[in-house]
């Protein structure tokens, strides 16, 4: 039976009756009914469809309503929908060895969690006890999570009310040459400057002080600025000299984003400690982890791990992981957001900046790409003030509505537009989404003062 806009107001009635809505002023917003999603479209109950650009959170890396994963949840369902965490069950099984068997160098436990903050937690929670240190560094431009430690090492605004300064958490600048912190000109510059002012950090904060350092392999929402070449392999050379424990948090850049099953594998740098969650199972039911090195599982070998989750490993979630992995190994959709990236949206993006005075520096791999909007090329002012609100983000809301007027659903955060589909949205329809795009830049061109 077909949708009507009568039960779409009926459902967007009851949504602002009761629910309470994140990160949000409840009577600011205006949540879209969604009837229904498949592959890269979502559409609403007045007929109008959109092709999904922002992969809902960027996590539906194999799209919407995967027929494989749908049936591999239902039939898990059917069979066995819950079991506690202690018991070895066999799709929970299944899915360590598969994240496992892909999880760089000796990464070969995995502790699950329902979602990537609380990957977070307890990858910190691990190696404090492993170091019996306190202190964690973070980058500012970054995103880890919700909950309270998740919170305090994220870098960006949404931890400012927030935040706990005793924490133990310090905060420095990562690589990022567009808006370099460290004044660089080039990649390399970038690159050696960043490092020293990490070993500063460390120095000053003193390194028998220091438990882990947590960075995003490619930072997400904060930008996706991908690091320069021997960054990550300075930290990991900076954490093996000083005990420090090396966290990557790979909750929005694993499973496929970048075109690799884990961004780190760009780099080939193995971290002690891996945070994942999304893309395992693209959100089909919550599911999140941390992969462990072989060293710091040891530590819990005969000493109790003091962590846990009722739904730790949960079998529905992890049959849609099982699922999720096989069918993105079988159908190739991994070398296919690679090919993406490389071939369509990389070239295309590219060009796009070429042509709008709005479109500062475009940069990404995979299907993990950032727009960063000025009001002037030169001078590099974002086209909104950083962390800007209402009246001040005119010109970012403007763009996005001019993209879903046509559509399209995008990513925007700050100045950014995040041009992150499904890892296997089509050529065709990549290109129609970018076609969309450049016609909408025209909104944000108008705010520039070139
Ligand atoms: N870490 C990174 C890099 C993320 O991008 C996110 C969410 O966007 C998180 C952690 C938190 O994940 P969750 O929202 O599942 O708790």
């Amino acid at each position: 039976t077909p949708l009507t806009p009568q039960e779409g107001a009926a459902v967007k009635a009851a949504d602002r009756a009761h629910v309470f809505h994140s990160w949000s002023a409840q009577k600011l917003i205006d949540p879209l009914a969604v009837a229904g999603a498949e592959g890269s479209y979502f559409w609403d109950y007045d007929g109008n469809r959109f092709l999904d650009f922002s992969s809902q959170l960027v996590n539906t890396n194999i799209g919407h309503q995967h027929p494989k994963v749908v049936a591999a949840i239902q039939e898990q369902a059917g069979r066995l929908c819950t079991l506690a965490p202690g018991f070895a069950v066999d799709v929970r099984s299944e899915a360590a060895r598969l994240i496992a068997e892909r999880t760089p160098g000796d990464l070969d436990k995995v502790f699950f969690t329902n979602g990537g903050a609380e990957a977070v937690e307890n990858a910190v929670r691990m190696a404090r006890l492993h170091t019996g240190r306190q202190k964690v560094l973070s980058t500012y431009r970054s995103y880890h999570g919700a909950t309270a430690t998740a919170i305090n090492l994220t870098g960006d605004p949404r931890r400012w009310p927030s935040d706990t300064a005793s924490a133990g958490i310090v905060h420095f600048w990562g690589p990022f040459l567009y808006r370099s912190p460290f004044h660089a000109t080039t990649e390399a510059e970038e690159c050696e400057r960043a490092l020293r002012h990490l070993e500063d950090t460390i120095a000053f904060e003193g390194p028998q002080s220091i438990a882990a350092i947590i960075l995003e392999t490619v930072p997400g929402t904060a930008g996706i600025m991908v690091p320069p070449a021997g960054y990550l392999a300075g930290v990991r050379e900076i954490c093996d000299r000083y005990g420090i424990v090396f966290v990557l948090d790979e909750v929005m850049a694993g499973f496929g984003r970048t075109g690799k099953w884990f961004a780190a594998d760009h780099w080939g740098v193995t971290p002690d400690l891996l945070t994942f969650a999304k893309g395992v199972n693209s959100g089909y039911v919550p599911l999140g982890g941390v992969a462990i090195s072989a060293a710091i599982a040891e530590t819990f070998d005969t000493r109790p791990y003091p962590g846990g989750l009722t739904y730790s490993g949960h079998p529905l979630a992890c049959a849609a992981a099982v699922a999720t992995i096989t069918t993105m190994a079988e159908e190739g959709i991994v070398e296919h957001a690679a090919h993406l990236g490389e071939n369509v949206i990389g070239p295309a993006l590219a060009d796009i900046a070429e042509r709008h005075p709005s479109v500062g520096e475009v940069r990404g791999l995979g299907a993990f790409w950032a727009v960063e909007l000025v009001r002037d090329k030169e001078t590099r002012e974002p086209l909104v003030p950083y962390n800007a609100a209402g009246a001040d983000n005119a010109p970012m809301a403007e763009f996005a509505t001019a993209c879903k007027k046509s559509g399209l659903w995008p990513f925007v955060n700050m100045n950014r537009l995040h041009v992150v589909p499904a890892c296997n949205i089509t050529e065709a329809e990549a290109k129609e989404g970018l076609a969309i795009l450049d016609e909408a830049l025209a909104v944000a061109d108008r705010h520039t003062t070139a």
